[in-house]
């Protein structure tokens, strides 16, 4: 039996796996996502509130789901140029809004509200039982300040956690390697289980994501570029903890096709 308890864990104000398999094929799920490239960015209308029919558990406060809601809206806006470095291909197809939704469809099967009695600042954790998921929201969904991007990633982190090809977290180095901006504190990082040792952890997955959206993203306002520059470094980058993955990271953004 496959029981998987995974969870985020949040450092930036509100904070958040890649398998990067044989990069020389493209796989046949890549392929379909390629063919539905032309709708994508053919600039169709956000969609509307309605359309989202997320699985909620009765246990999910309204706001919560409002506000979930308005970030699947957000998700689904997201419109990009038909292209993306070739690990985000791999991992959820072009960069733009509607792969990102049917990704996260396609992994999350039930929504529920836990409440977090540790007080740890985490967000949300994935539970997994054999092809079934459940994403679990703790409170600080809505009440921590977490700008919109940093929220989606959370969401695709999570959504990562219930594919096949994502690996486990891995205790942070202690002492922590990289120091934080002013008012944001790294080190407490050191020896926790929210950094990943291969690039197909969460952490690497939606660092993927992120870089592509600061570089293809096409009507991104300049501080959902900026929101999503930061969290892709202090919620992914730094978590890496091989330099190779690293290296991954910086070279893939720069090997598009
Ligand atoms: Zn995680």
């Amino acid at each position: 039996m496959n029981l998987i308890l995974l969870a985020a864990t949040i450092l930036l104000p509100g904070a958040l796996c890649i398998q990067a398999g044989d990069l020389g094929t493209v796989p046949d799920a890549l392929k379909q996502d390629l063919s539905k490239a032309g709708q994508t960015i053919s600039g169709q209308k956000p969609a509307d509130m309605q359309d989202f029919h997320l699985p909620f558990n009765r246990s999910v406060p309204e706001e919560m789901r409002r506000q979930m809601i308005e970030d699947m809206v957000f998700i689904s806006g997201i419109r990009g140029q038909g292209r993306a470095s070739v690990m985000h291909r791999y991992d959820f197809g072009l960069m733009a809004g509607d792969f990102y939704i049917d990704f996260f469809r396609q992994h999350v099967r039930h929504i529920a509200f836990k409440a977090n009695k540790k007080n740890n600042g985490q967000i949300a954790s994935l539970y997994r039982i054999g092809g079934w998921s459940e994403m679990r929201l703790t409170a600080y969904f809505t009440t921590h300040d977490v700008p919109q991007i940093g929220r989606m990633e959370t969401l695709m982190h999570e959504a990562w956690h219930a594919d096949d090809r994502c690996q486990d977290h891995v205790p942070c180095p202690s002492p922590f390697p990289f120091q934080g901006e002013e008012g944001v504190d790294t080190t407490k990082l050191a020896g926790e289980r929210a950094c990943d040792g291969s690039i197909n952890g969460a952490y690497g997955a939606t660092a993927i994501m992120l870089q592509n959206i600061v570089r293809f993203c096409a009507n991104c306002s300049e501080k959902v570029l900026a929101d999503a520059k930061r969290y892709g470094y202090y919620d992914g980058y730094i978590r890496l903890v091989n330099q190779r993955d690293r290296e991954l990271l910086d070279a893939d953004i720069k090997n598009e096709n």
